[in-house]
């Protein structure tokens, strides 16, 4: 795979008409340019920290939820305590992974969603979200 291009983030951001500040610039650097990726604030926070990007987990927030707003990502909540930002903002579905914490795309061509209920007068679905949530296979009692 090669390197990341230099300036692919910055021109995402520029295109948004956010304003490039450093750690804009910082953050979309490493959330960017490498392929669809799943991630918390906490871990983008560490990422970050790792980099040698001096930034607050505070700060990390609100930029994560700048960018939700630009479109640049999509937020997944998986709980109100928590959520999950995702780089591919096209329409998807998830499987999460109970434990692991781990999110992995459903194609939208693999999953029907079907009968669903007419929205009230004046309303219409804006967009389905489905999340697949899998637990470990247990065996069951008695069976060893
Ligand atoms: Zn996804």
């Amino acid at each position: 795979m090669p390197d990341t291009i230099p300036d692919l983030p910055i021109q995402r951001l520029r295109k948004t008409g956010l304003r490039p500040t450093r750690q804009r610039v910082a953050l979309a650097e490493l959330l960017f340019g490498r392929g669809d990726r799943h991630f918390t604030a906490e871990m983008v926070h560490a990422e970050a920290l790792s980099h040698g990007v001096p930034v607050s987990l505070a700060t990390v927030y609100n930029t994560l939820h700048q960018f939700v707003e630009a479109g640049l990502l999509r937020e997944v909540a998986i709980e109100s305590t928590k959520t999950y930002f995702d780089t591919k903002t096209s329409n998807h579905f998830h499987f999460f992974f109970e434990g692991d914490g781990e999110l992995e795309d459903i194609a939208v061509e693999n999953l029907a969603v079907e009968n669903l209920p007419e929205p009230p007068e004046g309303w219409e679905i804006s967009r389905i979200d489905v999340l697949v949530r899998l637990a470990p296979k247990r065996p069951k009692n008695g069976a060893r």
